[in-house]
């Protein structure tokens, strides 16, 4: 059984009692709890670090840059095509909803204050709490749903800048590079989730810790 250790998080001694008894029972110790109480236990222990409560600014903070990104990214598609930019629109707001509905809920900051966007609340009110596969994986096999919403307008601001290049282009081209790939990382990274107790456990944040990395090391 895996052994969870606790950083920099405050541990309940009713939870270091019952982590007590989880290893104990490792080691065929006479104290052995029943299935259901063991993952009741595990599940206590497992989330211990959902006293923080983020303050609003900081919502607001996480969410503004993303509502202009797709404000700018439907003024970008809307060059081509009206009708695309409102499935651009709406695409957005949904991938939204699908990661509330399939990310936040196996989340260790699923139904409290310590999501540093506050969907971890909305989730809760929406969908329901899931444990049948852990939070590593079910991130990697959703994100990508949010990924059109960078690549896409970016993706027709690049062939809008080779094909009919005007001031207003370039510049709605690098507003939506600089909120996209610089201020949402930036704010992430050094705001959002810098002081997130489960950040170790974060796919997101390996991939800021991994480039912090290699830029040191570059
Ligand atoms: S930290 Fe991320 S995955 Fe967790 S509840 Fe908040 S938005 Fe959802």
């Amino acid at each position: 059984m895996k052994i969870i250790q606790f950083q920099s998080c405050v541990v309940p001694s009713d939870i270091r009692q019952k982590n007590y008894l989880l290893m104990n029972n490792d080691k065929n110790s006479a104290i052995i709890p029943e299935s259901d109480q063991l993952n009741e236990l595990k599940n206590d222990i497992e989330s211990p670090c959902t006293k923080r409560k983020i303050p609003l600014w900081l919502v607001f903070l996480d969410n503004i840059p993303t509502l202009i990104l797709f404000v700018l990214g439907a003024i970008i598609v809307c060059q081509v095509s009206k009708i695309g930019s409102v499935v651009f629109f709406v695409y957005a707001l949904f991938s939204v909803v699908y990661f509330w509905a399939r990310i936040c809920p196996f989340c260790h900051h699923y139904n409290t204050l310590a999501c540093p966007c506050g969907y971890g609340a909305i989730s809760a009110k929406f969908f329901k709490k899931r444990q049948d596969k852990s939070f590593k994986k079910v991130f990697r096999q959703n994100i990508l749903i949010v990924f059109p919403n960078w690549f896409v307008p970016f993706a027709i601001s690049i062939y809008l800048l080779v094909t009919r290049y005007t001031i207003e282009i370039l510049i709605l081209t690098i507003t939506f590079s600089l909120i996209g790939f610089v201020v949402i990382p930036l704010i992430s990274r050094f705001v959002g989730c810098k002081n997130c107790e489960i950040k170790e456990d974060c796919p997101w944040m390996k991939i800021n810790i991994q480039n912090k990395d290699q830029s040191i090391s570059a």
